[in-house]
């Protein structure tokens, strides 16, 4: 090994360190700071991060990625460590143009934001949150000049969390989607619906924490490389693939969301668990293309999550943990998570409305830093466009445009990947039941550890190392289509409403 690869790699592990450092504050804070501590940490949480962007834009690292970019150099480095040096170079040539103060007044801006967030939705108002979005979107908009001067600032945050991905291509995929789905669901809201007030509990939370566990180690989830924790939006925090946490929130009159938030996570969980060790402490142990990584939590949730089939092999355990299932058959659980409504909360929307949710908060996020349309202008732009996608307009902003902490942190651009995610399982599920066969039948049998290992070897073990366009080269042999996904809903539906 060369000499500059041997400091190169003691100074990753370094970086490391501090990385485990911002996450646990992160961690902490999102599920245990209490509230007079919260400032504390979060001055800890933006020291840290400081100095970790010191780390990251050195001169030290600068010079040991100029000496391994060199040809003779880099011809050598395995498949790992040529990404590692390709992306952190280009990373490094990007940050290298963010002034330092600046960066940490964003990292401020951004913890103030979380907070009045927080307090605003509390209070369903959205004049307390208004002038911290408009600080983000103009931070945002700033950082986007610094890093990519010239470029478009949507392309630029599209861009960084799906990179290759752009708007012509979403614009392009959503509208098939909306055109096939606006029809789909007045077709079913036509339809008799079931009726959920049966499923209302009260069911004990600890019980709930019980089904949560089950429902992990059904679907591959390792608790010897994961714990689970509670806050008040469930989460991944990936550590390491040794080491990857999830929250959950539970509510005595709603099992079943936390159920699918728990499978939800554990997807995303399972995926961080699965990647290679070779990754291990490099950028590419922590997939970091956003809908490719939706895809699979998705796939956990809705492609098998809401398959009735799934349900055969541990229905039984669950009635007998939550005692208030006992008098309902699998069949009317079955209707009950397939539930279409035009509801209000992205997250606890079925997976057909879910779309609507997502293409909404992709044209606002457009509206804003195109159009440039005034954040006063923002709720009521949402409540329009709830009105014309779901015919229905919230009563307050607590369950209208605050609802989703995503912009409160200015991780604009982040939204189009959860619909992405779901485009490419509706992919991935006809490349999967050519290789293994019908997924019914595998879940049926209780052969769904067999599914996790085909997502682990096509999918899961590379981590960053493939693109989002060459997985779905890789694994579906296909252009990218909102096709696969519009057949699967169509198909299911037709059968779950008799229509
Ligand atoms: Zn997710």
């Amino acid at each position: 090994m060369s000499e500059a690869l041997t400091s190169f790699q003691e100074y990753l592990k370094k970086m490391n360190y501090y990385r485990r450092v911002i996450s646990l504050l992160d961690w902490d804070m999102y599920t245990q700071t209490p509230r007079k501590g919260y400032e504390g940490m979060a001055d800890a949480f933006s020291y840290f991060s400081t100095e970790y962007f010191t780390l990251a834009t050195s001169r030290e690292l600068e010079d040991l990625l100029d000496k391994l970019s060199r040809q003779e150099e880099f011809d050598q480095l395995s498949p790992v460590m040529s990404y590692t040096v390709r992306t952190m170079k280009r990373d490094m040539e990007r940050d290298k143009r963010i002034p330092k103060d600046f960066f940490t007044a964003l990292v401020d801006a951004q913890s103030a934001s979380r907070q009045a967030w927080q307090d605003a939705k509390q209070a369903a108002d959205f004049s307390l949150f208004a002038p911290h979005l408009e600080k983000m979107i103009e931070m945002t908009a700033k950082k986007c000049a610094y890093t990519d001067p010239g470029r478009e600032v949507y392309e630029v945050l599209l861009d960084q969390y799906e990179e290759g991905m752009d708007s012509a291509t979403i614009d392009r995929i959503f509208e098939e989607l909306k055109e096939g789905l606006l029809p789909l669901v007045s077709q079913i809201l036509a339809a008799p619906q079931p009726d959920s007030d049966r499923f209302r509990g009260p069911h004990n939370c600890n019980a709930q924490k019980e089904v949560q566990d089950l429902l992990l180690r059904y679907i591959g989830f390792s608790h010897d490389a994961g714990v689970t924790g509670e806050s008040e939006h469930p989460f991944t925090m990936g550590f390491s693939n040794g080491d990857v946490r999830i929250t959950n929130h539970f509510r005595e009159d709603d099992a079943i969301s936390a159920m699918f938030s728990a499978i939800h996570e554990g997807g995303h969980a399972i995926f961080e668990q699965n990647v290679s060790p070779d990754c291990q402490g490099t950028p590419a142990e922590d997939c970091c293309y956003m809908g490719i990584h939706e895809s699979q939590s998705r796939f956990y949730e809705n492609i098998l999550g809401r398959n009735k089939n799934f349900w055969i092999p541990v229905y039984p355990k669950i009635q007998k943990l939550l005692p208030a299932f006992q008098d309902i058959t699998l069949e009317d659980f079955y209707q009950e998570i397939n539930h279409v409504q035009n509801s209000f909360i992205r997250t606890d929307a079925d997976e057909v409305t879910y779309c609507l949710h997502i293409i909404l908060r992709y044209e606002i996020e457009k509206a804003i830093f195109r159009d440039h349309v005034p954040v006063s202008g923002l709720p009521a732009l949402w409540n329009q466009k709830m009105q014309e996608y779901l015919h229905i307009t919230p009563s307050n902003d607590a369950e209208g445009i605050l609802q989703d902490m995503h912009w409160s942190a200015g991780d604009f651009g982040y939204f189009p990947s959860y619909l992405l995610g779901s485009i490419y399982d509706g992919m991935f599920l006809n490349a999967l039941e050519e290789e293994l066969g019908s997924v019914d039948k595998l879940l049926a049998n209780g052969e769904i550890l067999s599914i996790t290992r085909w997502l682990k070897e096509n999918i899961h073990q590379y981590g960053s190392l493939r693109l989002p366009k060459e997985v779905i080269a890789s694994v579906c042999h296909k252009e990218l289509s909102a096709k696969p996904l519009l057949d699967y809903f169509r198909k299911k539906y037709t059968e779950v409403y008799h229509l």
